[in-house]
């Protein structure tokens, strides 16, 4: 399956990802975390990316979708993928559309992540992140055992740079002005399924699950 997940940050894209991946055996990937690896590692990649990503503006199209070309191509993706953070604008959505038809494929469903902005700032502001296996936890909401370790791994949990209030304000007038025009356009494509986001995570994931089988069949 070709999936794209849409809805503002914080909305539980990354969280729901590794869930719904994990049980429809595609890859996750998530632009926002190959560029934050390439960040940290202080790649060409990492240094063309890292002035925006700390203002919380987008990553300009032609670095993102030549990193998302590539990242396609690998041999995983071949059967299908989840993307999470991608498209972001209507002409990576028209980009993307048009690299899917050069391989003779295409998006079988867009799945939107539906909360309210102040449900957004909640989570946003309590978001920790692993640094070794990249899981993502809640400070509140989703807490680890012992603070700021991974259960998972025993990896160390970080915050996020870009999820500082102000950032955090400007990451949502992004996603209004940017990306959540994407509704209507795959709306009209009649490929979008929106679901309630809010509620525990293992809800959501039964929400987005039984959506996704109902697509399917
Ligand atoms: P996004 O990828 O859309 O930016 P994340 O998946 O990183 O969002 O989630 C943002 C924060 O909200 C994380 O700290 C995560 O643990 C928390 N979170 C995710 N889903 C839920 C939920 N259903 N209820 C409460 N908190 C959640
Ligand atoms: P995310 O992890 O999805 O919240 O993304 C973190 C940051 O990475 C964003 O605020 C952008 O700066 C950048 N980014 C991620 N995905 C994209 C994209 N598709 N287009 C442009 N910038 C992106």
């Amino acid at each position: 399956m070709r999936i794209v997940l849409v809805g503002p940050p914080g909305a539980g894209k990354g969280t729901q990802a590794q869930f719904i991946a994990s049980h429809l055996a595609i890859p996750k990937i998530s632009t926002g975390d190959i560029f934050r690896y390439n960040v940290t590692r202080g790649t060409a990649l990492g240094r063309k990316a890292k002035a925006y990503m700390d203002r919380g503006d987008l990553v300009p199209d032609e670095v993102t979708i030549a990193m998302v070309r590539d990242r396609l191509n690998e041999d995983d993706a071949q059967q299908g993928f989840l993307l999470d953070g991608f498209p972001r604008n209507v002409p990576q959505a028209e980009t993307l559309e048009k690299m899917l038809s050069e391989w003779e494929t295409r998006l079988e469903v867009v799945l939107e992540l539906v909360v309210d902005d102040d449900e957004v700032v909640r989570r946003l502001s309590g978001r920790r992140t692993c640094h070794r296996c990249g899981r993502i936890w809640h400070v509140l909401f989703d807490p680890p055992a012992r603070k700021d370790t991974c259960d998972d791994c025993a990896g160390e949990l970080f915050q996020r740079d870009d999820d500082r209030e102000e950032t955090i304000r400007h990451r949502l007038e992004v996603y209004q002005d940017q990306t959540s025009p994407l509704v209507a356009y795959y709306a009209d494509q009649r490929i979008l399924l929106g679901i309630d986001a809010t509620g525990p995570v293992e809800e959501v994931t039964d929400r987005a699950m039984s959506a996704l089988r109902r697509f399917i069949d």
